[in-house]
């Protein structure tokens, strides 16, 4: 059955964070943007609006909603700023549902309980200086010392590093392992911030996501408490694929808020502008570009819905969800370039929205699997290189 209807639960989700880009983000965002600082009220506004933890089960601090108003959410966000949509990328996407899926019943009440109720913000750190899509790469390292773990290493380019209170991070717990790069030596761990050798730092001068803090962690010799080993030594690298899953999914719905924000604005200005004595608008190569906007939003919207109904029932969603972020980043970035050519020259001045959606725009082609790992992902699947076997953990079923 394909019903294309949302529920009013699902409607209520994507009117409050739609009234949050409206109201919060979009007003203060060409002051921030350009200031390349993060707009103080959008965290508490998110918080307000039960955005930090709607998809979480009640039982958890949240409101118990699925994944198609993750998605829905995802894209209001992104209609805002990408920044926005980052937030709900890290704190419910990279941290908040791997936890409900592979902690424990203590690390749930102490950790997960507190991001739901947007107490905590929360965020993944995966990549480091030498390490992203080739994740067996990474150089953490957590040593076994009694009751604790001792964490060296580095994380770069995180984000919210600089604002999270809690950090999802993954080390190499087998050093043997390390060393013939078999993954089932790397082990997930939950660090707090205010653990001793713990840092972290802001990147500066970065394209797009200026609104966002993107920034480092460092570990030095970082005790880390032995109940905070998520799962068990050694599926580290399992719980980072399962975390990329959901991560991805909000980068594939928040795309398709890029790509409309793409569509208004450049259907706006293409009836304001004038050339020729005629709007721009009726002039049939602008409207290609409009209309390539419009279907590009459409089919990225259809594929991370496929994406969020298998999620939606417990279902391994790791082709469908890698396919919907491949497509959406690129008609995103499409629709970016478009944008500006639809402003011509004042489409390359940050007067107007479009010259901050082509730089936002390029970001999330590189991160959650760059556009070649996706691109390697599909063909993997058809030739018959890559299946998804089951998983390990309890994918959480949502009631529609
Ligand atoms: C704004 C932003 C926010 C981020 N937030 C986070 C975060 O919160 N947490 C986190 O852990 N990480 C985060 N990242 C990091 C991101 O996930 C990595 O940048 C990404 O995984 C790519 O890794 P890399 O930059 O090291 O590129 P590399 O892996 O070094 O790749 C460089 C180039 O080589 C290509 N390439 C690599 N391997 C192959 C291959 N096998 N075949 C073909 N081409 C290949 C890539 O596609 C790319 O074009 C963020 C990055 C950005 C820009």
């Amino acid at each position: 059955m394909i019903d294309f209807a949302f529920t009013e639960n699902q409607l209520a989700v994507r009117d409050m964070a739609r009234e949050v880009s409206a109201k919060v983000i979009i007003p203060g965002i060409e002051e921030f943007d350009r200031a390349a600082k993060m707009n103080p009220a959008v965290l508490p506004a998110m918080k307000e609006a039960n955005l930090l933890g709607f998809c979480i089960p009640e039982a958890y601090g949240g409101l118990g909603m699925d994944y198609i108003s993750l998605g829905l959410a995802s894209e209001e966000m992104e209609y805002g700023d990408t920044s926005a949509r980052v937030v709900l990328s890290v704190h419910i996407g990279l941290f908040s549902l791997p936890l409900l899926a592979w902690g424990n019943e203590e690390q749930k009440q102490k950790y997960l309980i507190p991001a739901a109720k947007g107490e905590k913000i929360s965020t993944f750190g995966l990549t480091e200086p030498a390490a992203g899509s080739d994740v067996v790469g990474l150089q953490s390292t957590a040593v076994k010392d009694g009751d604790n773990y001792i964490l060296n290493g580095e994380k770069m380019w995180i984000s919210l590093a600089d604002v999270a209170d809690q950090f999802l991070v993954f080390a190499w717990t087998d050093l043997d392992k390390k060393k013939n790069r078999d993954h089932s030596g790397i082990s997930a761990f939950i660090v707090e911030r205010g653990y001793e050798g713990l840092t972290t730092g802001s990147i500066h001068g970065k394209l797009g996501v200026r609104s966002g803090n993107t920034g480092f962690i460092s570990f030095q010799d970082v005790k880390v408490p032995k109940e905070n080993l998520v799962y068990k030594e050694g599926a580290g690298f399992k719980i980072a694929m399962f975390c990329l899953d959901q991560g991805r999914y909000t980068v594939a719905a928040g795309s398709c808020g890029l790509i409309k924000a793409c569509r208004d604005a450049s259907a706006k200005y293409a009836h304001e502008r004038h050339t020729f004595k005629e709007p721009i608008a009726t002039h049939q190569l602008v409207k290609q570009m409009i209309a390539k906007m419009e279907a590009g939003y459409e089919y990225s919207t259809a594929l991370w819905m496929k994406a969020g109904w298998l999620k939606n029932q417990g279902k391994r969603s790791t082709r469908a969800t890698s396919l919907a972020k491949w497509i959406a980043c690129r008609e995103a970035e499409a629709a970016a370039a478009d944008a500006v050519q639809v402003y011509g020259a004042y489409g390359f001045s940050d007067e107007y929205p479009v010259e901050r959606f082509y730089r936002n725009s390029k970001g999330a082609s590189i991160y959650e699997g760059t556009r070649e790992i996706h691109t390697l992902m599909q063909a993997d699947y058809v030739l018959g290189f890559r299946k998804d076997k089951e998983i390990d953990c309890e994918l959480p079923v949502v009631e529609q």
